[in-house]
């Protein structure tokens, strides 16, 4: 099987507030490559042009931390979802 086969079975259960919260003013001024677009397994992270905001569809996130380890600038807030929210692995 895949790892986007495998991925996919995954389920999530989201919260209304997101568990990542992200540092526009930061993004707009100091960061040039913009890392968070190509690092999230999942491509969660996309441009709003209209907002000029970096936007995350935060519900299916898969908890790796990937992304506010590649943040150098520190622009991104994450902690896990609360309690019973969040992705329920189904293979590891
Ligand atoms: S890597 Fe960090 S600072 Fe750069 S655009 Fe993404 S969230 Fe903003
Ligand atoms: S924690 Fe991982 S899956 Fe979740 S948004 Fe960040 S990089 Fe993507």
């Amino acid at each position: 099987m895949r790892i986007d086969e495998k991925l996919a079975l995954d389920a999530f259960k989201s919260d209304k507030e997101s568990h990542i919260i992200i540092k526009h003013e930061i993004c707009r001024k100091q960061c040039t490559t913009k890392p968070c677009l190509f690092v999230c397994p999942g491509h969660l992270y996309s441009y709003n042009e209209e907002l000029d905001e970096i936007v995350v569809e935060f519900a299916g996130c898969l908890e790796c931390g990937t992304c506010m380890v590649a943040c150098k600038e520190g622009a991104i807030e994450w902690v896990y979802p609360k309690g019973e929210y969040g992705v329920q692995y189904r293979y590891g």
